[in-house]
């Protein structure tokens, strides 16, 4: 009788932070994984090394989420890594997970700051799960990244928080017309967490991080493990009848 195959997730910006801990979990918890990176391929490839020391299959593709230009590219790339390394298995589970924050005021948005976060946090994410639709099987899990500065609100933060809340519900839109194949579709929308992630203020400026702190229930900002056990759940079975929601993972900020 032929092995079973693994389940297979793509996770979009997996080489750091959020991206490459939940890659991580979902190895561990049985997943193959290919994630991408845009231009840290020794970083991706270390990721890909624990991967396989855990005892999975894992590849990286480079791809920058910016660029609707590169996604047939992208795609194919995909396709081929599934056809040649995975028996023309599909996919099971796409987190959208790339991304960057630029902080600045509404007086200081420019149109390429806006144009920016459109395209990295909602158009790429939107035109890439289009393109990636054929190779998800049926029931699978789509993760959309979102944030909490969707839901509270942070100065500098008006045009990425924006973005966030489209991510939100665009989710919605894609958990309604999926659900024909059995397509869930969730967003997990984290707190504060130590990653680089603005140029790494909230694990690295000590009183950026106290502030944060005192305003959560919890007493603490984030870490990646906080957020990727959440993806790694919302990809897995065990969250199987969760569709259409936006769950915030922030240990209760601003509540
Ligand atoms: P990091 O800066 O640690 O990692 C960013 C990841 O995204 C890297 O893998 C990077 O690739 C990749 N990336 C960045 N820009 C692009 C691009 N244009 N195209 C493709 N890939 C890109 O950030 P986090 O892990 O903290 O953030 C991950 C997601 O979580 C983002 O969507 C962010 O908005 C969201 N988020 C983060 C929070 C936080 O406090 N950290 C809070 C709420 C939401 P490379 O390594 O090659 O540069």
């Amino acid at each position: 009788m032929a092995n079973k195959q693994n389940k297979i997730v793509l996770v979009t910006g997996g080489s750091r932070g959020l991206g490459k801990d939940s890659a991580l979990q979902l190895a561990r918890r049985g997943f193959d994984v290919i994630i991408t990176y845009q231009s840290k391929k020794e970083a991706a490839e270390e990721v890909v090394k624990e991967i396989e020391t855990i005892g999975q299959k894992a590849f990286a593709l480079p791809l920058d989420i910016a660029s609707t230009a590169g996604f047939d590219t992208f795609t194919a790339d995909v396709k081929n890594i599934l056809d040649t390394q995975f028996a023309s298995a599909k996919l099971d589970a796409l987190v959208n997970n790339a991304g960057i924050g630029i902080n600045a005021t509404i007086e200081n948005t420019t149109e390429e700051i806006l144009d920016a976060m459109t395209n990295i946090h909602f158009k790429g994410p939107f035109f890439l799960t289009q393109k990636l639709l054929p190779l998800l099987n049926d029931g699978s899990s789509i993760v959309n990244t979102s944030s909490g500065l969707a839901r509270f609100s942070f100065e500098g933060y008006a045009a990425y928080g924006a973005m966030k809340a489209a991510v939100d519900s665009l989710s919605r839109y894609q958990a309604l017309e999926l659900g024909s194949r059995k397509i869930r579709v969730n967003s997990v929308a984290p707190g504060a967490i130590e990653t680089d992630f603005g140029g790494g203020a909230v694990r690295d400026i000590a009183e950026y991080n106290q502030g944060i702190s005192s305003q959560t229930a919890l007493g603490r900002v984030g870490l990646p493990d906080d957020i990727g056990t959440v993806v790694a759940f919302l990809c897995s079975d065990d969250s199987k009848w969760i569709n259409a929601q936006r769950i915030e993972a922030a240990g209760g900020f601003r509540i």
